[in-house]
């Protein structure tokens, strides 16, 4: 496969883009090779400049559930965009997004929309502390918040991947009100409430996804929400992955169990830059105009954006059922990956929560950060180049998840699934 012109296009991004790239994990560093330059997007494709077509498991990192250019949100965005690209006040479309966003989760009466997830989780963090009048909050290993300061720390994906976890540029100061547990394992969060008296909430992505993917155990999430209650700290569950991807109805609907606040972004955008944070209507309260946590944002709750967004997720709740068709796919998929790669003695693990999906080339299951950091990176790296050569576009580090979208058919999940028997048997016989 010729890829000189990405080759040549990534040379000239290095000269003026630090690494190349606007958000580091794009630069391929943790595969190797040079990224592709995309040209377009077409249902389940992406063509770069050098004529080549993928199949795309990536979907610009979780947001395009329905594949590019969905003919139902393009129109949307057109029709949008007629209107005024901004207006810096209020519009019907982001009540409208508001009361759709509200219908999908029993946790949150209210909700405010920003533009990023790094926002939505900054701002709920603040939120919190807000609310409780506390300082200190709690984040597990390997969970990824957007990088905002009090957050970098142990955070999965690029962060692990460049194995720098706390940043340079984040004062120590700003990081010490941040206390670190395992995932999984609740002893490590009775240990941080037994060391401050001053945590204000324990964040957590429900269904990690920036690690691979590691859902959370039920039981733990439910002891999560004990000691939460027990010391009066709020609880946020972090779904700008994992909403409207792992569940239509967010990780309360699998888990049961039931954030204070719960920040999205992704999917909630269908391609626009969107993120959002609700919580209970008291909680809420708190949020400036209304009360005195200050929040804004010039470009927030911006029309082309809501647009985007009310179109995506106004389909997705008119087809409802489709989950479990991605689900199934989703299944079906690492299935038949996981067989593909024992025949050639590779043992794999594997999970899939609606249209996510996780695999680690690694001997045991992963419950944590530390059992996804054993994973075989050389293999995955190997398995990335591979099926790339082959046409299928995954995520360029074993730290991410895969997403299906409704464009990828059954016909193209058995052909990835007959792929990756061929890249098998190349890497075991190489
Ligand atoms: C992607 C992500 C973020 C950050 O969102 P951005 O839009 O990239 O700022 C925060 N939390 C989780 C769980 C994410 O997956």
């Amino acid at each position: 496969m010729n890829r000189d012109a990405s080759i040549k296009a990534f040379e000239e991004a290095q000269r003026l883009i630090p690494g190349g790239v606007n958000s580091p994990v794009r630069a391929f560093k943790s595969v190797g090779g040079t990224p592709i330059f995309i040209t377009e997007g077409e249902g389940a494709y992406l063509s770069d400049v050098d004529g080549n077509r993928y199949v795309d498991f990536v979907q610009s990192w979780g947001p395009l559930i329905f594949g590019h250019r969905d003919e139902t949100i393009e129109k949307a965005v057109i029709e949008a965009v007629k209107h005024g690209l901004s207006f810096g006040a209020p519009t019907q479309a982001e009540t409208d997004l508001a009361k759709l966003v509200v219908s999908f989760f029993d946790s949150i009466d209210k909700v405010r929309f920003v533009s990023s997830g790094t926002e939505a989780v900054m701002s709920a963090i603040r939120l919190a502390r807000g609310f409780t009048g506390r300082d200190d909050i709690v984040k597990f290993t390997g969970c990824y918040h957007g990088h905002s300061d009090s957050l970098l720390v142990q955070a999965g994906s690029g962060a692990a991947t460049f194995g720098n976890p706390s940043s340079p540029g984040v004062p120590a100061d700003f990081t010490k009100h941040t206390l670190l547990a395992t995932y999984n394992d609740i002893e490590s969060v009775k240990k941080c409430f037994a060391d401050s008296k001053d945590i204000a909430c324990v964040i957590i992505e429900p269904i990690a996804g920036n690690m691979g993917l590691v859902p959370a155990d039920k039981e733990f999430l439910a002891q999560l929400r004990e000691l939460c209650d027990a010391n009066g700290s709020l609880l946020i569950f972090d779904e700008v992955m994992s909403g409207f991807r792992a569940s239509l109805y967010g990780a309360e609907s699998i888990t049961g169990v039931k954030p204070d606040i719960l920040t999205l972004g992704k999917v909630i955008g269908g391609g626009m830059p969107v993120g959002a944070f609700g919580a209970r209507a008291e909680i809420m309260a708190m949020l400036s105009p209304d009360g005195p946590v200050y929040q804004a944002g010039t470009l927030s709750g911006n029309p082309v954006a809501m647009a985007a967004g009310l179109a995506s997720l106004t389909k997705l709740k008119q087809n409802a059922p489709v989950m479990a068709v991605l689900e199934a796919r989703a299944k079906r998929l690492v299935e038949g990956m996981r067989e593909a790669a024992k025949e050639y003695g590779i043992i794999m693990q594997t999970d899939v929560r609606g249209s996510m999906f996780g695999f680690f080339f690694n001997e045991k299951p992963v419950k944590n950060f530390a059992d996804a950091a054993a994973s075989d990176a050389q293999l995955f790296a190997k398995f990335h180049s591979g099926m790339l050569d082959e046409g299928y576009y995954f995520a360029c580090s074993l730290y991410e998840t895969g997403f299906i979208s409704t464009a990828i058919t059954d016909e193209m999940i058995e052909s990835t699934i007959e792929a990756t028997k061929r890249v098998f048997k190349a890497i075991t016989n190489g």
